[in-house]
């Protein structure tokens, strides 16, 4: 790797100037990389914000260090892409979680919609979520930026529509049906400079139905295409991101 090392952090490790690192952050500074004092570390609370930092001192079960700057992490796109996935089956949204991160989406909406096959239980529901937002945590860690993508809670198409025409932001949605709808340059080229945050719309595996076609449109979200050929959802996502 590029030398220093970079850890993710939560803001409450770090006071007037100085940091601690406890946890599953600690074993690996101390057993695995084997770093102490005088050690350059590189910390992310993983909002966009990065400190230079240096170890002062390593206890039992604690790393303490002083923060020698602050900056905004140059990893980052100036948009804000939010996408919001049709829940494909299996383990599809893995794929799209890991790829997004590391072509910089900041959030990822599962959603259910009318021919999104998977049921989950509320304890599936909880362990599903635990499981994607750790898989972001790991790509963002690899491919070193500065922001961890958040998944969000699964939603309904409805609401998420509701809450993509609503913000003031711009929204997209994929729409593979005959109607030949522009495509996505277009579409951008038509709205630049409207917003810093994007929502992009994609379907399940089934695609979406004409009423949810109407019902976006009816609240002003665009119709894209992807070109003339039916991209997989897992394909379809990180094309528009
Ligand atoms: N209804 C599609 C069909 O006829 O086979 C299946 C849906 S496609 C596998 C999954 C999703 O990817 C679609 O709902 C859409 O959001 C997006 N997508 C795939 N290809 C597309 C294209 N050429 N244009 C626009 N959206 C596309």
């Amino acid at each position: 790797g590029s030398g220093v090392h970079r850890f993710f952090i939560s803001e409450k490790d770090i006071c007037d100037g100085t940091f601690k690192i406890a946890g599953s952050a600690f074993h690996h500074i101390r057993n695995v990389l084997r770093l102490g004092k005088g050690d350059a570390l590189i910390l992310l609370d993983g909002k966009g914000t990065e400190y230079n930092g240096v170890i002062t001192s390593a206890e039992r079960d604690v790393v303490v260090g002083k923060i020698l700057d602050i900056r905004a992490s140059d990893s980052e796109p100036s948009v804000e892409v939010i996408l919001a996935q049709g829940l494909p089956k299996g383990e599809k949204l893995d794929l799209i979680i890991r790829m997004c991160t590391e072509i910089g989406v900041s959030e990822i909406i599962p959603m259910v919609t009318q021919r999104s096959l998977p049921k989950f239980t509320d304890s599936q529901r909880v362990k599903k979520h635990e499981r994607w937002q750790r898989i972001a945590e790991e790509a963002a860690k690899q491919c070193r930026r500065g922001k961890i993508p958040k998944i969000r809670e699964l939603c309904n198409f409805t609401d998420l529509v509701k809450e993509a025409s609503s913000q003031g932001t711009l929204a997209f949605m994929a729409w593979e049906s005959v109607h030949g709808s522009q495509g996505l340059h277009e579409l951008l080229e038509s709205k630049k400079n409207c917003s810093t945050r994007v929502y992009m719309i994609i379907g399940p595996e089934g695609g979406f139905s004409e009423e949810e076609a109407s019902l976006a449109e009816s609240l002003g979200i665009s119709m894209f295409s992807l070109g003339r050929r039916i991209l997989r959802t897992e394909t379809a996502g990180v094309v528009a991101v």
